[in-house]
């Protein structure tokens, strides 16, 4: 029996701006895992600094930044086993064209290497340090 996990997902404002969100979250579900928190929010800079900041230094983190913060996104948790490797599955890799496959959210509705629709935590580690930035309140 492998053991549940949970993992923090955002819809980028750019996959809110394009009216994604439903069938990003069809997809969540299809694919079975659950939802344990989902709300429309506005990245606050300091939020934004703080989910990003193993790439500040990066050429592109200020650009990321700006992007990140220009409008609602949708922030989500979502739980079942091996929900970390499970959502970055389905969401395709970072260069929707290079690297992620038809199939996957990026792979089937992005171009661009940063507006790439979707953030799935990349480890277990990283998803309890982003769900506490993201949903202070939520209990374990
Ligand atoms: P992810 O885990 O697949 O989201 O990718 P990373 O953690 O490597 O990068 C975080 C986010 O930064 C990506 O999802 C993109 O939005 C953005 N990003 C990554 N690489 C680049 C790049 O080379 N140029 C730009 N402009 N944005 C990038
Ligand atoms: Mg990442």
């Amino acid at each position: 029996m492998l053991v549940t996990e949970r993992t923090l997902v955002l819809i980028k404002p750019d996959g809110v701006a394009r009216a994604l969100v439903g069938d990003i979250i069809s997809r969540v579900e299809s694919k079975g895992l659950t939802l344990v928190a989902l709300e429309l929010k506005q990245a606050t800079e300091e939020v934004a600094r703080g989910h990003y900041a193993e790439h500040e230094g990066k050429p592109f983190y200020p650009s990321l930044l700006e992007f990140i913060t220009s409008g609602p996104l949708v922030a989500a948790v979502l739980e079942g086993p091996r929900a970390v490797a499970a959502f970055r599955q389905i969401a395709g890799g970072t260069d929707p064209v290079e690297k992620a496959v038809p199939g996957t959210i990026r792979g089937d509705f992005a171009l661009s290497t940063q507006n790439n629709l979707v953030h799935g935590s990349d480890s277990p580690e990283s998803a309890e340090r982003e769900i506490a930035l993201w949903f202070p309140d939520l209990r374990a």
